[in-house]
């Protein structure tokens, strides 16, 4: 491996999913639904994959799925998009995020991340041989420090990299914050790339997306997918929006990438888009319930809590247990008790701050989830 990129190893991910397999954990680390999305959706899939299309889709993506991808800015958030020239469609959030990187970000650029960041950012990032900048979000909150967002701004800052709402800490960022942001990527002429995949999974406030921001259009290259919103992590069917320009220049990346993405499941995503608002707020409100029962089962066992406004991820500082290293405790969790949870630090380059958090997935049956807190009673 180039030395630039030693240092990656495996994600946390496949390793905690392994030590999960190994011990048959309840896994409430690797963030994906233990129940698949609607049968409506598998229904066309299955179709699409029985009569076609199961030949190359067209690079930027079908029209279908381009125009639904359209239709939901505009029907969630006002915005006017074209679906010819500002959609491209992609494998997952995970390769729209790195082409966008790569399409973007030079060697010795600066990109500012908020910390923790999602782990494929520093990867993409290194990739594009740029250099990370974290703007860290603190405990108990969470919240972005505009002060510390304006200190990380330097004369090779190319790129801030958004995540709303945030994986692991379940910020979502608010009217206030966002504004804030935008303001320094127009006085600094900053691109933002901004990664929404949780847009759906939102409990309290409510997501705003910072393209809709004055001067934020032009600037913005807005990345969401169809894992979070419609249950289905492994059709790995994603999308980026935004001016011309820009996707343009992420399609130019994309197309040497994997040229194109697994047609029939295109065809689904379309038709899941359209479905109608009620199907949203079903989403969250299920999602709601399950995260304050894991999240009053954590407390109660003693750890504190920091219940999040969005995603399906809860925090927690294992402290109040006797534990000071999140990461141990994870490695060793699944052996122990038999459950599977994620250490935050790995999402930090501030380890000492990372070190004492635990994120658990809430995704999961509530039966699941009880079994989960039954398991972790056993640490008392
Ligand atoms: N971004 C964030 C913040 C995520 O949590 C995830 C995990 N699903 C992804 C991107 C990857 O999304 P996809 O599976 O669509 O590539
Ligand atoms: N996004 C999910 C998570 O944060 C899954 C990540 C992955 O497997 N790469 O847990």
């Amino acid at each position: 491996l180039v030395p630039h990129l030693r240092g990656l190893g495996t994600t946390i991910f496949a390793e905690m999913s392994a030590r999960a397999e190994e011990t048959d954990a309840v896994n409430l680390g690797q963030g994906f639904p233990d129940v698949d999305g609607p049968d409506d959706i598998k229904r066309l899939v299955a179709d699409a994959i029985w009569h076609g299309p199961n030949q190359y889709a067209p690079g930027i993506g079908f029209r279908e799925l381009r125009e639904a991808v359209a239709a939901h800015q505009k029907r969630f958030y006002g915005l006017e998009v074209d679906p010819d020239s500002e959609v491209l469609i992609t494998a997952g959030a995970t390769e729209a995020v790195t082409a966008a990187l790569l399409a973007f970000v030079d060697a010795g650029d600066d990109v500012i991340a908020l910390e923790p960041y999602y782990d494929s950012y520093a990867a993409a990032i290194a990739m594009a041989r740029g250099r990370r900048v974290p703007v860290t979000l603190h405990a108990p909150d969470f919240r972005l420090d505009i002060a510390a967002l304006q200190a990380a701004v330097t004369p090779r800052t190319k790129v801030i990299l958004l995540n709303s709402p945030h994986n692991p800490t379940g910020t979502v960022l608010t009217e206030e914050e966002l504004r804030a942001v935008a303001e320094v990527a127009v006085a600094h002429d900053l691109l933002v790339i901004t990664d929404e995949v949780y847009e759906h999974l939102v409990y309290e406030g409510r997501h705003i997306p910072i393209a809709t921001f004055p001067g934020m259009w032009e600037r913005t290259v807005t990345i969401s997918s169809a894992g979070k919103t419609f249950a289905f992590t492994g059709w790995k069917i994603g999308w980026v929006t935004g001016p011309e320009p820009l996707v343009s220049a992420v399609r130019t990346v994309k197309q040497f990438l994997t040229y194109t993405n697994a047609a029939p499941m295109q065809r689904g995503i379309a038709a899941g888009l359209g479905m109608p608002d009620a199907y949203f707020q079903q989403l969250a409100a299920d999602l709601a319930r399950k995260r304050d029962f894991l999240c009053t089962g954590l407390a109660e066992l003693g750890f504190t809590v920091y219940p999040p406004a969005g995603t399906y991820f809860v925090t927690v500082d294992v402290r109040p247990l006797g534990y000071l290293d999140g990461l141990a405790f994870c490695r060793d969790l699944p052996y122990r008790v038999g459950v599977a949870a994620i250490p935050h630090v790995v999402f930090y380059d501030h380890a000492d701050i990372g070190r004492p958090l635990v994120r658990f997935a809430f995704c999961k049956r509530e039966d699941v989830l009880a079994e989960a807190l039954r398991r972790l009673a056993r640490l008392r």
